[in-house]
């Protein structure tokens, strides 16, 4: 299984200082007063896989995810986040035990994403997590609201959410498509 190893962050949100979160395989919990900054950390993780949408991280506009002052510290000029993933299953199509996922944003808007070191797009970072059961749209992060969503849900939307969980929903899909090209 890939698994996340660390995070590494700089100019994200409350993080101004680069630091270097790191995670064991099992369980971890994260653990802090209010406002510390332990919804960053989740909000990180969905931003290097390609969040678009400023809101899901609970901003308004994209530059909203760089450090932005306090008091007696100068705002910065640009937001850093890597993940560094397991690989040793070769879950990820990439020859290398660890694959390191990055994201910068610069203040002017300019964005780059990398996968190791090299530069690429956004596409590729969808591509490499595609069937993996990682990347943005994938259960790989729950917030509060979700797991109310899970119990009130209706019998047939909690089998929807298992079997999108469990991969059998794009099989479900293909299905769908073959049997609507034989009726055409
Ligand atoms: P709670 O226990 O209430 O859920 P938390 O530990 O999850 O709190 P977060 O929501 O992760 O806390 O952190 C919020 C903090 O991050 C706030 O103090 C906010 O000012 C700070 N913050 C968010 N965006 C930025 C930014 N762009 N620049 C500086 N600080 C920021
Ligand atoms: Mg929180």
């Amino acid at each position: 299984m890939v698994y996340l190893k660390a995070i590494e962050a700089h100019g994200f949100k409350s993080f101004a200082d680069k630091v270097n979160i790191k995670f064991d395989s099992g369980v971890t919990a994260v653990v802090g007063p209010n406002g510390s900054g332990k919804s960053n950390i989740t909000d990180a993780i969905r931003w290097v896989l390609g969040e678009q949408s400023a809101r899901s991280i609970r901003g308004v506009k994209m530059e909203d995810v760089i450090f932005n002052g306090s008091s007696g510290r100068k705002s910065m000029n640009y937001a850093y986040v890597r993940l560094v993933l397991d690989n040793q299953s070769r879950k990820l199509s990439v020859g290398e035990d660890t694959v390191n996922i990055t994201r910068k944003l610069y203040r002017n808007g300019d964005s780059e994403y990398y996968i190791n070191d090299d530069k690429c797009r956004l596409k590729e970072i969808n591509e490499l997590f595609l069937d993996s059961g990682l990347g943005k749209n994938a259960y790989n992060i729950i917030s509060q609201g979700e797991v109310d969503e899970v119990l009130k849900a209706r019998p047939e939307q909690r089998r929807n959410l298992i079997e999108e969980t469990a991969g059998v929903m794009k099989y479900k899909l293909r299905k769908k498509e073959s049997e609507k090209r034989l009726e055409d």
